[in-house]
């Protein structure tokens, strides 16, 4: 099979997923499907089998400005003129939809981003669907306060009011697509706001589904757009414009400074960025290796190690070194590589041709630099973006491949003596958005997570996920906190209001 054969060929897939991929792709603007402006597309296809999989809309700069406006006539109307109760419950039915259409989700998601389908099933589209049910019930617990004056001798009513920033716009990566449209929308959502969802060139199938069900789920037209897109061009539109007044990112560092930069060119719009890391997993000798060495494994190998938060630095304390990683490479040598619907499949491949490239340069050129290859180090079968889980040892603690995002199934191993250094290591990086540290010692435990400097910091365990946990990164890892009520606070605008009442 070539790249250009299509999805029929491919006899295991469900038939609600061929009836779907068979419509044709649009944008999903003012509550209808719309074609784009420019009338190009794009394809998607799945990165394992290397098939196509659909024609997408490649959404341009009058298509934003068609979906930004939807969204501001429903800000200003309908959705803002529901009662919290009334939003909340499109939410909670939304969140049903996504549970009674789960199969179909997973199974189209395990296809555009050739992760497992039954991975998804299990883990990250349920989290979506509770991310909409959590934020549904903060939709009704919005509040301000009333509060005295400092210094003011005379007498005045002082209270807060929280109101909706205004129009959003999600940009999402391909790692996670339907999870990211969830954490995008949701808080947004729950306070008022209205958005524009703009997925990843790569992954725009489970959004445009997603776009279904938010009609079925009774959301007024406008209240939630997708404009899919090829390249930078629908998201460099959507940072630049002057209609939008927040940016929710989830990506690159690199392109989270392009936005900034848009965002500081245009209306000063508001903006949380949860952006790239290369988070350490910290194992002391005496932590509970049963636990600890299967964990070090998951953490950098699973979802092809294309995780933010992925544990690409591991520290192990000198005396329990190899065993832990003899451990960690033994996982990885018998880990199933596999396409989306193979239902033995542990790990699918790279999302892409360029990632691919990018992974296997860098560890080419770690292995130039004497960086010894204890398992992996290249790429596995003749199609498809598959690349061995590899866990490299020997760096120098400062060099590129210690240091910056791989975005791969692509692990460090290091050694260290003592609490002291292994936190100076741990810290020795732009990134900041995770830590695990593995240890019985209490103190040391919370010394540690006091030390670490990270936005998630995870205790002999790793990867910690909760609609009500805050996530979000210390350094160049981003700007803000997703989840939990701060990351609705900041779709909100904090009014102060102050009536003289005498005095
Ligand atoms: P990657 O390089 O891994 O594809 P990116 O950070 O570039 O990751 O992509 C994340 C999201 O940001 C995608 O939806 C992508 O289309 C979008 N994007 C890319 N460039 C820009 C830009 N200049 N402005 C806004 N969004 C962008």
């Amino acid at each position: 099979m070539t790249k250009h054969v299509l999805y029929h060929e491919l006899s295991t897939m469900r038939g609600d997923v061929r009836a779907f991929l068979d419509q044709p792709k649009k944008h999903f603007i003012g509550g209808d499907f719309v074609d784009g402006a420019s009338g190009e597309t794009f394809w998607t296809e799945d990165p394992g089998l290397e098939i196509v999989l659909a024609d997408v809309q490649s959404g341009n700069q009058s298509d934003v400005d068609a979906a930004v406006e939807a969204a501001r006539r429903a800000f200003e109307g309908e959705w803002t003129a529901m009662v919290p109760a009334a939003r909340a419950a499109c939410m909670f039915k939304l969140a049903d939809l996504i549970y009674e259409n789960l199969d179909q989700l997973a199974e189209l998601e395990g296809l555009d981003t050739g992760k497992p389908a039954h991975v998804a099933k299990a883990l990250e589209l349920p989290f979506a669907a509770e991310v909409f049910r959590y934020y549904g019930g903060w939709a009704t617990k919005v509040r301000g306060s009333t509060l005295d004056l400092s210094l003011n001798p005379e007498k005045f009513h002082a209270y807060t009011r929280s109101e909706p920033v205004g129009v959003v716009a999600g940009i999402i990566p391909w790692n996670f697509p339907l999870a990211q449209a969830a954490f995008k929308i949701a808080p947004a959502l729950a306070v008022g706001c209205t958005a524009v969802l703009k997925p990843a060139e790569q992954t725009p199938l489970t959004a445009l589904r997603l776009a279904e069900l938010v009609v079925e789920a009774g959301f007024p037209a406008g209240t939630i757009n997708v404009v899919t897109g090829y390249g930078h061009t629908a998201g460099a539109a959507l940072a630049a414009h002057p209609g939008v007044d927040k940016v929710t990112f989830t990506g690159s560092t690199e392109t989270g400074r392009r936005i900034i930069a848009a965002a500081g060119a245009s209306n000063l719009k508001r903006l949380t960025l949860e952006l790239g890391g290369k988070s350490p997993l910290i194992i002391f000798a005496d932590a509970d290796m049963e636990r600890a060495i299967p964990t070090a494994a998951a953490a950098i190998f699973g979802n092809a190690g294309q995780v933010c938060n992925a544990g690409s630095r591991l520290y192990v304390e000198a005396s329990a070194y190899d065993r832990v990683v003899e451990g960690v490479v033994e996982i990885g040598r018998n880990m199933q590589l596999g396409c989306a619907l193979d239902g033995s499949s542990e790990i699918g491949p790279l999302m892409s041709k360029t990632q691919l490239d990018r992974v296997t340069s860098m560890v080419d050129a770690a292995r130039g630099e004497g960086v010894s290859v204890l398992c992996g180090g290249g790429r596995e079968g003749e199609k498809g973006h598959f690349y061995a889980p590899t866990v490299l040892t020997g760096m120098d603690t400062a060099s590129k491949i210690a240091t910056e995002e791989i975005f791969g199934p692509v692990l460090c191993a290091m050694s260290f003596d003592d609490e002291e250094a292994v936190l100076a290591e741990a810290n020795r990086t732009n990134y900041g958005l995770a830590a695990s540290i593995w240890t019985e010692n209490a103190g040391r435990a919370h010394r540690m997570a006091a030390g670490v400097k990270a936005g998630a910091v995870w205790i002999n365990s790793f990867g910690v996920f909760d609609p009500n946990l805050p996530f979000g990164g210390f350094k160049e890892s981003g700007w803000g906190r997703e989840f939990g009520p701060e990351g609705m606070a900041a779709f909100i605008e904090t009014k102060a209001v102050s009536m003289h009442i005498g005095g």
